[in-house]
């Protein structure tokens, strides 16, 4: 079996810096640390962290008066930030930077009159955290279809911005029809979809012309790991969004030679080497990297103060 390793794949600037700040945390105050939502959206992630005295929470509320507490890479609303100040939680903010500057477009378009759609997964913490930087008028679109019944005070001044993790294919086919409904919508400079979402995508399509099945390492509440997946159906390539090794299944690879792996910007490499072992213990494997695809993309760690 030929095993093809997508390039760029697993974890992204805004990942490394949110799981160093939790580990920063850990260092200088007495675990348990508090974190808001997952940090990130792996389990495996999320295990080595909890067995280090990180403590995930949904709800503000679970969390003791004082306590340390990181708001995770998805951002947090003002109210949920507000609130946390309210309850003298002692907090660090490891929202992503690429997601703080969608908050600061939505806050700018709000104060200038704006209607914004904020395109993105309903549900979705970033999205939330996005919607909930302003109390102005905002709607979540999710779908083609529901762009028709929108209902805005001033089809002239509406604004929209995305969720960073979506489908760069599904994006485009979604902002056509909304240029159509409305011809002067502001957009953002650049996409919102960021850099590592952008770059994964483009590695799992070109994988999808060189294999026959696609292995895409991440959990299943990852919205980009989700995406890669999706990605590579959508040009019939078969593709399976496995968390780690123990759950391959042997049967997909009846008849299959070339394999394409991938991973989700919050996979750590480990699991794709285990996923390299496991095939490897099968059979005899050649394992190869795709070329180019260099990201050089760092976000400063800021120093917390003990
Ligand atoms: Fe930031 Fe993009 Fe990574 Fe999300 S996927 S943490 S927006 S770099």
């Amino acid at each position: 079996m030929q095993v093809i390793l997508a390039k760029p794949r697993g974890f992204c600037a805004g990942v490394n810096r949110a799981i160093s700040i939790v580990h920063q945390a850990l260092e200088r105050f007495a675990p348990p640390v508090y974190v808001l939502h997952e940090i990130v959206h792996n389990t495996h992630v999320l295990e080595e962290l909890r067995q280090r005295g990180a403590v995930f929470v949904e709800e503000l509320e679970e969390i003791p008066k004082g306590a340390v507490t990181v708001f995770s890479a998805h951002g947090v609303s003002r109210a949920v930030a507000d609130q946390a100040a309210k309850l003298g939680l002692r907090t660090i903010d490891a929202t992503c930077p690429l997601v703080s500057k969608v908050h600061r477009r939505i806050i700018r378009l709000v104060n200038q009159g704006y209607d914004v759609l904020v395109i993105g997964h309903k549900g979705h913490p970033e999205v939330e955290g996005t919607c909930g930087q302003v109390d102005g008028n905002v709607a979540v679109v999710s779908r083609v279809a529901e762009i028709d019944t929108l209902d805005v005070r001033d089809p002239e001044r509406v604004g929209y911005v995305t969720q960073t993790t979506l489908s760069v294919d599904d994006t485009e086919e979604l902002l056509k029809t909304l240029r159509r409904r409305f011809p002067h919508i502001s957009e953002p400079e650049r996409t919102d979809i960021c850099y590592a979402t952008t770059n994964r995508q483009a590695a799992v399509r070109q994988l999808c012309d060189e294999v026959e099945l696609i292995l895409v390492v991440g959990s299943k509440n990852s919205s980009n790991s989700n995406r890669l997946r999706e990605v590579a159906r959508l040009r019939q390539t078969p593709a399976y969004l496995i968390d780690d090794a123990g759950e391959i299944d042997p049967h997909w690879f009846a008849g299959i030679q070339r394999v394409g792996i991938s991973a989700g910007a919050s996979a750590p490499e480990h699991l794709v080497t285990g996923v390299i072992e496991w095939l490897k213990r099968q059979g005899p494997v050649t394992v190869a990297e795709m070329a180019g695809g260099e990201e050089h993309v760092s976000f400063h760690v800021p120093e917390l103060e003990g």
